[in-house]
């Protein structure tokens, strides 16, 4: 598989004054209805280790960089920033729905969402802002209801199926139906580079019976394709296939252009998933 980001031909890459964003192409279609991004670490003002644009307040990185790196992306995207709400993850399964009310928290106001790896609103102009460096940032919108969600799925979040919950959570309070919601699962580390233990299997085995078809041994190793489970948990939901996007860009193999935890031995910066009803 050829897995750099400009072979994609599912995702747009844009670069706006400096800022260079992701966008899918599926979601792109609504440009006149949503906004959203997937960040890289081009544009930005971080020094290293976070070079350049680190999206996260929770590193040692310099705060009035950071609300730099945010003014830029901002005003690429032409959203605002007292508009934007932060997750704040903790790779769980949890999704919060999120109103007016709640803008501007995590960034120019202290945040009461604590422990929600992911976000829904149906509200006009309130900007789903959550994180990454190689889990998967999974990005879910229905054009029929305008109901947008964001979740961050790492190995454990996707072992919870936080996917499922989102679209769970799209029904629940807004009425949406699967087969109306629309998926991009944006770029993560992929199944070249996800190697995992023994252990990571099996949470996988017990939790998912059927991700370990996803899981490859190679030289007794583990390989988990994280982006195909999530697929796969969101069909068993009722998306249908031809509204999932995968983006198959690996974060790790494009670490020039993503944060990468593993391809950055831990110390890196943070990408961000945003996205927001017009
Ligand atoms: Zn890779």
């Amino acid at each position: 598989m050829d897995n750099r980001f400009d072979k994609s031909k599912d995702v747009t890459h844009v670069s706006i004054n400096g800022i260079e964003l992701i966008q899918f192409n599926n979601l792109l279609k609504y440009k006149d209805v949503i906004t959203h991004c997937f960040t890289t670490r081009h544009g930005g003002v971080s020094q290293k280790p976070y070079e350049s644009l680190n999206m996260a307040f929770n590193k040692k990185d310099e705060r009035e960089n950071v609300e730099e790196n945010y003014r830029r992306v901002a005003k690429a995207l032409e959203i605002e920033i007292e508009n934007m709400v932060l997750s704040n993850q903790v790779h769980d399964s949890k999704i919060r729905v999120v109103t007016e009310e709640d803008r501007g928290k995590g960034i120019i106001r202290q945040s009461d969402i604590i422990g929600f790896d992911g976000l829904a609103t149906n509200r006009r102009k309130v900007a789903l802002v959550t994180f990454y460096a190689d889990c998967v940032p999974v990005f879910l919108f229905d054009p029929v209801k305008t109901v947008i969600s964001i979740a961050h799925s790492g190995w454990r979040g996707t072992v919870k199926e936080i996917a499922k919950e989102a679209v769970r959570k799209m029904k629940d309070a807004f009425f949406c139906e699967p087969k109306d919601i629309l998926a991009a699962i944006g770029p993560s580390i992929g199944r070249c580079c996800f190697e995992v233990g023994d252990e990571v299997y099996r949470e996988f085995e017990a939790n998912i019976e059927w991700s370990t078809k996803y899981c490859e041994k190679k030289d007794g190793k583990w390989y988990f394709d994280l982006p195909a489970v999530i697929k796969n948990s969101l069909l068993n939901e009722g998306l249908a296939d031809d509204n999932i996007v995968l983006s198959g860009i690996c974060t790790k193999c494009n670490k020039d252009m993503f944060f990468s935890h593993r391809g950055d031995n831990g110390k890196t910066g943070t990408l961000a998933g945003i996205m927001m009803i017009n």
